[in-house]
């Protein structure tokens, strides 16, 4: 098999049987009304690459088998397999809304085949073939990988090995003939519960004095000894009262979880880095450079939908044809093009690395990442400025429903524009709320800034590519200063 169908997928989930926490419980993974919308997500990402219609975006033959599979287990092998991946999640986020959760995977695959690569090159090392073993799996039963690298860090202003906990960051317990044993969590982990594989990699650079918490390996996500904890979302409750109009997003949204590494046996056919800081920072640097990038493709779909669903209450208040509204959804959309611009760009300027993999552009992927952590949240200003108070204020949809003429009342006074029922601005209303300050603002609010590192870590690249030297010698060419 290649290709799953989306329901081979949610059935290969369910089979795992994973140990999932959610609100001081364990819960049924896939089935429960707060977890499903995620998990059917990730499935629209299996959907897609069914459709004929998508077939050239959605799909990609292996450079392993040869064969066609999805196109988020593929390793890029031109500029145009770059170009290809953000308009997939461009679309993505178009029929989703949210998080489809299977990019940080995608990025993170990518990121060790360029990595394992140049290990062996250096040392003389089999890390790459491990890594291919690994891609082959992942690509002939088209399987969903998350990629988990952030570490809950404990105090910020100390290395691993200083911490007072020294399982605040992942690190290597115990190594033998057969493998490593590895204790420690990590957080906010996108689409952790909906993952057959999971990808651990350092959280950042690494001095020698860390040599335990350079490691990067991959292992199946039921793997004894591994635990997760679902984080909640603003509003996530909603979807256990089985509303249709309060969740705004009826199908679709995404998950974090903490993953508990407790003792997990890793064998060295799954260890892609086993101690070797200097590539840390390299694996950290080429992935982040990849999501960063990402982002400028899912955030973007997502806020195509926002903007529609501003432009149509606007409809629905009567106040479409204004001029300022008008030049606000135009600011809303040059907004989030100069996102995929950037996005785009970083792509169109990437590079062939010597694994026959494509690197994306540092410096734009830098500056791509630094306009998300700005440019939602500007866009979901805008729309809640068009929008009105509605979006923090109205009541229940069961309120609608109150007997003795109060719901009756109540759709009265949610009506606005005659062409519209007082159904079909609430449901903009809420669809606006989910994205801007419900469940799917967790994505496109907060994962927007620190999602991929926080908004400092994108300057500080962008200072480290920004080749001021070069600059400085244009300069004094025009300006005829001799060197
Ligand atoms: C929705 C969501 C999904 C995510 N999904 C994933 C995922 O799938 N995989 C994954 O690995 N990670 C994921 N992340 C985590 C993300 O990569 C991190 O949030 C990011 O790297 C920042 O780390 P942090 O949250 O620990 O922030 P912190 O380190 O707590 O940073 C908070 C602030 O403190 C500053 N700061 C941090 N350290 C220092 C210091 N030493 N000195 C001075 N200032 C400092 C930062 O610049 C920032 O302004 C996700 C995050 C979110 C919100
Ligand atoms: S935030 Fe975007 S890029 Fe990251 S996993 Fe979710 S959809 Fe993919």
């Amino acid at each position: 098999m290649s290709m799953k169908t989306k329901e081979e997928y949610f059935e290969s989930i369910r089979k795992l049987n994973l140990p999932v926490y959610l609100m001081g419980e364990k819960v049924n993974n896939v089935d429960h009304p707060i977890i499903w919308p995620s998990i059917n997500s990730v499935g629209m990402t299996y959907e897609i690459a069914q459709d004929a219609l998508y077939e050239d975006l959605a799909t990609a033959t292996s450079h392993i088998t040869g064969k066609k599979i999805n196109r988020f287990c593929h390793i890029h092998q031109s500029i145009d397999d770059l170009v290809k991946k953000v308009k997939l999640l461009r679309l993505m986020g178009q029929k989703t809304a949210s998080c489809f959760q299977r990019c940080a995977g995608l990025d993170g695959m990518n990121a060790l085949n360029a990595v394992t690569y140049e290990m062996d090159a250096e040392m003389k090392t089999e890390y790459h073939q491990r890594f291919l073993n690994f891609m082959r799996i992942i690509q002939e039963e088209d399987l969903v990988c998350d990629t988990a690298l952030t570490d809950p860090k404990g105090d910020r202003s100390l290395s691993p090995s200083k911490q007072k906990d020294p399982d605040m960051y992942l690190h290597i317990v115990k190594k033998d003939a057969k493998g490593i044993v590895v204790r420690g969590c990590k957080a906010h982990q996108t689409g952790a519960t909906n993952s057959h594989w999971i990808a651990v990699f350092p959280t950042s650079a690494m001095k020698e004095e860390d040599k335990d918490y350079a490691v990067s390996f991959v292992t199946p996500s039921n793997t004894k000894g591994i635990t997760y904890v679902f984080g909640r979302q603003s509003c996530d409750t909603r979807k256990m009262e089985k509303a249709q109009i309060d969740v705004g997003n009826l199908k679709f949204g995404g998950q974090e979880a903490y993953i508990i590494f407790d003792d997990v046996f890793v064998p060295w056919e799954n260890v892609l880095i086993g101690g070797e800081t200097k590539y840390a920072g390299r694996v950290v640097e080429i992935f982040a450079n990849y999501h960063r990038t990402s982002y400028g493709g899912c955030k973007v779909g997502v806020a195509d939908v926002l903007i529609g669903a501003t432009s149509l209450l606007t409809k629905c208040n009567g106040t479409s044809k204004a001029s300022h509204v008008k030049d606000k959804l135009t600011e809303m959309v040059h907004l989030n093009e100069t996102c995929i611009s950037c996005a785009l760009s970083a792509q169109t300027e990437g590079s062939r690395h010597a694994s026959g993999g494509y690197l994306v552009n540092g410096l734009i992927a830098n500056v791509c990442k630094l306009n998300i952590t700005r440019f939602p949240a500007e866009i979901s200003r805008l729309s809640q400025d068009l929008a009105g108070a509605v979006i923090g204020t109205t009541p229940s949809e069961k309120d609608f429903e109150i007997p003795g003429g109060i719901g009756d009342l109540m759709k009265k006074y949610l009506k606005g524009a005659a062409d519209f029922s007082w159904e079909e601005r609430v449901r903009c209303i809420r669809l606006i709320e989910n994205i801007t300050m419900g469940t799917g603002a967790v994505a496109f609010f907060t994962e927007a800034i620190h999602g991929a590192g926080s908004p400092q870590a994108q300057r500080v690249m962008i200072s480290r590519y920004s080749n001021l030297d070069m600059k400085e010698k244009l300069a004094k060419n025009i300006a005829g200063i001799k060197e």
